[in-house]
């Protein structure tokens, strides 16, 4: 990545993110402020290619970005980190034409910000056990679930949700692009934690959303 572009990410860790870290975390505040900074100066597509918005930048120079941003302040590199590893590249990798353009794109500009939903009570270290269904109904998927610990649950536009569609283990998984304002999601309110609280973790549970 160019000279200019690390001098941009130190100005907005400089002006922004590291005012604001102790105050983010003390009161628990969403590092919004921060994160709108980064997607303004287009940190949000950085490791994905221009011809879908992104910013066509190494791997490398992403896991430096987040490993900066963290020092700073770690709310804002899980938050970010969250949004453009683990929520951007399932839609890049493995998304359908339609998908890349409604939700990808979009993401990439940093217009709207994801989410990664795989944990659930008796699914953390081994999601084979994943409860939630999704279940195949004349065209169309009906999940039920729950989820925990999910960061940028309640401020995500895009959630990438893992449920089960098969048998047994993580054979029997698939992967789903659920908008936050899709009928039958709910958002608990946040989870309270020890430290990282500028970033937002919260429980979902879905009652017969269709997709
Ligand atoms: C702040 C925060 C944010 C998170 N954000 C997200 C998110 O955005 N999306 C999401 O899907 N999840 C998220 N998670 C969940 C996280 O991915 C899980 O906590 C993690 O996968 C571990 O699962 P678990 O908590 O159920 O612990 P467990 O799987 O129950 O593990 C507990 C302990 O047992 C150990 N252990 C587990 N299995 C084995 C084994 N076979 N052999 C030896 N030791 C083992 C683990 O290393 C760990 O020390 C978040 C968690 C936190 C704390």
């Amino acid at each position: 990545m160019e000279a200019a572009f690390w001098q941009r990410l130190d100005e907005i860790i400089t002006k922004t993110v590291r005012p604001m870290a102790a105050r983010c975390d003390e009161e628990s505040l969403f590092c919004g402020e921060s994160v709108q900074a980064l997607a303004d100066a287009g940190f949000m597509g950085l490791p994905y290619p221009p011809e879908l918005g992104g910013r066509g930048s190494s791997y490398e120079s992403y896991v430096r970005c987040v490993e900066r941003l963290s020092k700073a302040c770690p709310s804002v590199g899980v938050t970010y980190a969250t949004h453009v590893g683990l929520a951007c590249h399932p839609l890049h990798a493995f998304g359908s034409p339609m998908q890349k353009e409604s939700f990808l794109r979009p993401m990439l500009r940093g217009d709207k910000l994801g989410a990664f939903a795989l944990t659930e009570p008796e699914a953390g270290s081994d999601v084979g056990g994943i409860a939630t269904t999704a279940e195949l109904d004349g065209g169309f998927y009906i999940i039920n679930g729950h989820k925990i610990f999910i960061t940028n649950a309640g401020r995500a536009d895009i959630y990438i949700l893992f449920a089960r569609t098969g048998g047994q283990g993580t054979e029997g998984l698939s992967a789903f692009a659920v908008c936050s304002n899709d009928a039958g999601l709910l958002i608990s309110a946040p989870q309270r934690k020890m430290g990282i609280r500028g970033a937002q973790t919260c429980e979902l549970f879905f009652r017969n959303l269709c997709i």
